[in-house]
């Protein structure tokens, strides 16, 4: 009997159409899946360059590559809006600060993308006295994309590398969930003699005078 009243979805409707029972919602986690599964298709990458790589970055959000195949063309100039930093480019001493302030300022959940050799590794500038060796130091990241620069089509790899990870959270164990585990935003770092606090400006100004 229950054979008989089974539905059978067409192949090309598998991907869109979910024939359930009340039952199956909770215990297979169904509301989940239809969580992740809209914000797999809609993140909002933040409108943000650094070097060379932001180019390439670029392009892959224009036509001929086309982000809003994955439901992410909406390139957001706002931390506030947006769920997606990636770092496109060589991150120099001087805008790290500014680069934490950016991902502190975003709400929950939030992801975090290295694009190119000098955002995961510093690049060909390693070592150099004002680049930071990789931005994982100072930011969690979630997916590295190789390259210098990477082309559109492994940014758009590491895109759907994302794209996975957000299909496997659980709402249970995230910790933007948790009130008691949210955690703190990230402390600003302050780095090398050449970067000032501007709350430090006056003390440095009575130092300057002698
Ligand atoms: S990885 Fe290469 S292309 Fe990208 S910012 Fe660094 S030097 Fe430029």
């Amino acid at each position: 009997m229950a054979e008989k009243n089974k539905i059978t979805v067409p192949d090309e409707l598998k991907s869109t159409v979910a024939v359930t029972d009340i039952q199956e919602v909770f215990d297979g986690n169904l509301i989940e899946k239809a969580y992740n599964w809209g914000r797999r298709n809609s993140v909002w990458p933040m409108f943000f360059g650094l070097a060379c790589c932001a180019i390439e970055m670029i392009s892959t959000a224009a036509s001929r590559f086309d982000l809003s195949r994955f439901g992410m063309e909406v390139m957001r100039p706002s931390p506030r809006q947006s769920d997606l930093l990636i770092i496109s480019g060589t991150v120099t001493k001087k805008m790290l600060p500014a680069i934490v302030r950016l991902y502190n300022q975003m709400p929950e959940p939030k992801y975090v993308i290295a694009m190119g050799a000098c955002a995961s590794g510093g690049g060909p500038f390693k070592e150099g006295y004002n680049v930071i060796a990789g931005i994982d130091k100072y930011l969690p990241v979630d997916v590295y994309v190789p390259g210098c620069p990477p082309t559109p089509q492994a940014l758009l790899f590491g895109l759907m590398k994302l794209q996975e990870k957000i299909d496997n959270q659980k709402i249970s164990e995230t910790s933007w969930y948790d009130k008691e585990n949210a955690g703190d935003p990230i402390p600003i770092p302050v780095l090398g003699p050449d970067i000032m606090d501007p709350k430090d400006f006056d003390k440095i100004r009575k130092q300057a005078k002698g």
